[in-house]
């Protein structure tokens, strides 16, 4: 393990918080809106160069690209992914890129140009300490992230890399989020809802109340009401909640006195890792037959934008490797996380079957207008990316000691 500790206060002593300040105000500058985010994957790539690496870019669509960099192991290691999006929402009203003490200011700055520079830097200071990993990396940058502007064509286009095996990872690292290991969210999906009268909008004189879509879209909000409290008296996931279902849209009527159909209702339904979205569709086929039965009107339902839910277990190497480099870096393992919320993660881990979690910087002012990162944590960051590479993916066995061996200059 002396070899091991060598390696990484080399790597360490490799991380310039001024150079990682310095690259993010440049990408701030750097306008990547989602739908036009062109040239962010350029300063990526351009970052990537300048550090001496050799990344692709891979056409998602018209001047859209993602950005994937190999950097080849020794051999006999896990090969790790890191990832992260280069558009941002509109600029919009934001602050300009600025600086401002410790923190580096604009938007993109903790959503996510912060943490891909990060992902360079540690990269950057493995190859500067001269440590051979045993296992590869891929650093890589996607489009589109962004809804609704984007659809998630990056994250899908990658998805579709590591399907077909044209790129192989072991485990993403997703460099966004609060300073702690993410390692679970629920699963989410919209559903809607439509209920309506085979008498179409008459008079409602004609139609006695029993019978009104209205009176019925009562019943369905107390099936809901149910269904809550029967959620609530599950035990809770530890790390990301538990199930809920929510209403934000309910669309109906538009004269005092004809009958309102349809009625629509919108929301959205999520639920702990454990269960899928078949359990949800089920649950709300046999609710809609039951309603449509009982009062005659009908009764239709469709899910939308479906995620299930992620969870890496705590048991996994990626995560151990982030405990030994949190505790080499500030003392103590990362606190480990979940949350309600969705994102990329579900995706990978669903559909590519890839292993994935968050680490990054912050989650406090993303999308907001006062959008800002602290430059100490951007260093941390890298620090703990860098270490993680080395527990994750080993170092190569020539080199594992002495390991001062290792420094090139
Ligand atoms: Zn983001």
């Amino acid at each position: 393990m002396g070899g091991l500790s060598m390696s990484f206060d080399n790597v360490l002593a490799h991380i310039d918080a001024e150079a990682i300040a310095r690259d993010t105000l440049a990408f701030l500058r750097v306008r990547s809106e989602t739908g036009a985010e062109g040239p962010g994957s350029a300063f990526l790539a351009d970052l990537l160069r300048r550090e001496g690496f050799d990344p692709v870019l891979d056409e998602v669509e018209p001047g859209r690209p993602n950005v994937y960099c190999r950097i080849p192991g020794a051999g006999g290691g896990p090969t790790l992914m890191f990832n992260g999006h280069t558009d941002t929402i509109p600029i919009g009203n934001s602050l300009p890129p600025g600086r401002d003490g410790d923190w580096i200011i604009g938007r993109g700055a903790e959503d996510m140009k912060g943490g891909l520079v990060a992902m360079v830097h540690a990269a950057s200071a493995l190859r500067k300490a001269g440590i051979a990993l045993a296992g590869g990396l891929w650093l890589t940058g996607v489009i589109g992230h962004e809804t609704p502007a984007g659809k998630k064509e990056g994250p899908r286009r990658l998805i579709t890399r590591l399907r077909e095996r044209d790129i192989t990872a072991d485990a993403i690292v997703i460099v966004e989020g609060p300073c702690a290991l993410w390692t679970a969210s629920l699963g989410s999906a919209i559903y809607r809802i439509t209920i309506s009268s085979p008498r179409g909008p008459i008079h409602t004189i004609k139609v006695p109340y029993e019978q009104n879509p209205a009176s019925w879209l009562g019943r369905l909000l107390l099936e809901f009401e149910h269904l809550e409290r029967e959620f609530a008296s599950i035990p809770s996931h530890p790390l990301c909640g538990r199930e809920q279902i929510n209403v934000g849209m309910i669309e109906a009527g538009d004269y005092v006195n004809r009958l309102p159909t349809p009625i629509r209702v919108l929301g959205t339904w999520r639920w702990m890792p454990g269960k899928t979205q078949t359990r949800i569709r089920d649950t709300l086929a046999s609710l809609c037959a039951r309603l449509a039965e009982q009062s005659g009107l009908s009764f239709d339902f469709s899910l939308e934008a479906t995620r299930e839910p992620f969870e890496t277990p705590a048991s996994h190497p990626i995560i151990q490797a982030f405990s030994t480099a949190g505790e080499r870096l500030t003392g103590h393992a990362p606190r480990q996380i979940g949350m309600a919320l969705v994102g990329d993660a579900n995706l990978f881990a669903n559909e590519a079957g890839v292993p994935t979690l968050y680490y990054g910087p912050a989650h406090e002012t993303a999308h907001s207008d006062h959008e800002r990162v602290s430059l100490e944590r951007l260093a941390h960051c890298a620090g703990m990316y860098a270490l993680a590479a080395i527990g994750f993916c080993g170092v190569a066995t020539d080199q594992a000691s002495p390991a001062g061996s290792a420094a090139p200059s």
